[in-house]
């Protein structure tokens, strides 16, 4: 595309500095590059939103009404969207650390075609990095495991999550996870979406699990808390948008019909 159609263009604008995003009241700015205060000469389209353009931009310049924010305070955006925040986050990310070549050390280059780095002198492809995560809600008789974390300063419960191991399957992840932090075996793994979690390179992937066996023994290394909680006394919960919050309200909701 030319620089006179992205300039000419209403289009989304991800201005990205220091792993925050400008947003005008919240939102991504939108509209013409000029009009939005956006340098768009060195744009690059990350996918289009509702037939319009998604653009990246690098830069520490703020749009203008704009505040560099946090990604969290997009979360309330439609999913489509958010993704593709998360994607110009993402890259923003790959092209801040990846910027030498992992095989021989030499200065890489973005490149727009791949959307990964390039070495130039080996000819290594660097795509973003991406780590894989299971999330899982575990049931129990109506009731759902949820935890608390030292990390999360507001008090928040959230259901059990985890990083996948190598040669691991999704389903191991899920066993092994839950063993880990709560000491309970679950079977009935089964998956029930994901979300592109760009704090800072996770791809959330979200199972069900059917309690099984076991004492409800919270690893307190990782935990404050863990218990089987009910519609009637939940604790603070994710905010929504979160693909935790999703499991949490499928399962009360799939509980309620249950009765
Ligand atoms: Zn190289």
């Amino acid at each position: 595309m030319s620089q006179f159609e992205i300039d000419s263009q209403n289009a989304y604008w991800c201005v990205i500095h220091d792993r925050d995003i400008a947003l005008v009241d919240q939102n991504l700015p939108y509209g013409k590059a000029d009009a939005c205060g956006v340098d768009a000469s060195k744009a690059i389209q990350v996918g289009e939103y509702q037939q319009a353009p998604v653009y990246w931009v690098s830069s520490s310049v703020v749009p203008n009404n704009a505040v560099f924010q946090p990604l969290r305070a997009l979360l309330h955006e439609d999913a489509a969207l958010f993704n593709l925040a998360s994607r110009a986050m993402q890259l923003d990310i790959m092209r801040q650390t990846q910027g030498y070549c992992s095989i021989c050390g030499t200065q890489t280059e973005f490149s727009q075609d791949l959307m990964a780095m390039v070495c130039g002198s080996c000819n290594q492809w660097h795509y973003p990095r991406i780590s894989p995560c299971i999330i899982v809600a575990v049931r129990r008789e109506g009731k759902i495991l949820l935890a608390q974390h030292p990390r999360h300063r507001n008090g928040m419960y959230t259901v059990i999550a985890g990083f996948v191991e190598a040669g691991e399957t999704l389903e191991q992840c899920v066993v092994r996870e839950v063993k880990e932090e709560t000491g309970v075996d679950v079977g009935n793994v089964r998956y029930v979406g994901s979300q592109p979690w760009a704090f800072p390179s996770n791809l959330m992937m979200a199972f069900m699990a059917d309690y099984v066996s076991g004492d409800l023994k919270p690893d307190y290394n990782e935990l404050t808390d863990a218990r089987w909680c009910d519609e009637s006394d939940l604790p603070v919960l994710p905010p929504p948008g979160t693909i935790a919050r999703r499991l949490i309200e499928d399962s009360l909701a799939e509980f309620r019909q249950d009765v």
